[in-house]
């Protein structure tokens, strides 16, 4: 599978025993439909994004790209917690590819969602 976004191959990696694909080149990941909310609830899931969340230019969209596993081309989706996390969705297959430190941005915003879920249990 290549890359939607730089055309470099694209290698599995699993975690969790889940199988998701990450690029060679930019780093990108590619997550089959269902697997990145799956992966958010697993503890130490970021570690398969190589990038840092919040990284500078990740954000650029320069052109629509489409989709690795079935060619449709992906619309841009916005992550409804988390507005300044954009990811392309594929309509089709439902698969979601994230740029470089976009899923570890993405998980983060949970831990401390849990937290303060917890906080606010915890509290009488
Ligand atoms: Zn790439
Ligand atoms: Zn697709």
């Amino acid at each position: 599978m290549k890359c939607p976004k730089c055309q470099t191959d694209m290698k599995p990696v699993v975690i969790a025993g889940i199988e998701v694909d990450r690029c060679g080149g930019c780093g990108g990941l590619w997550f089959d439909a269902g697997e990145a909310p799956k992966l958010k609830m697993i503890h130490g899931s970021e570690a398969i994004d190589k990038g840092q969340a919040g990284m500078p230019g990740t954000t650029e969209r320069p052109s629509p790209v489409s989709c690795p596993k079935c060619g449709t081309q992906m619309i841009q989706m916005v992550d409804l917690d988390q507005p300044h996390i954009h990811y392309e969705g594929c309509t089709v297959c439902y698969g979601m590819f994230f740029d470089a430190g976009e899923f570890r941005d993405y998980r983060e915003h949970t831990l401390i969602e849990r937290l303060k879920d917890w906080r606010s249990s915890a509290s009488p």
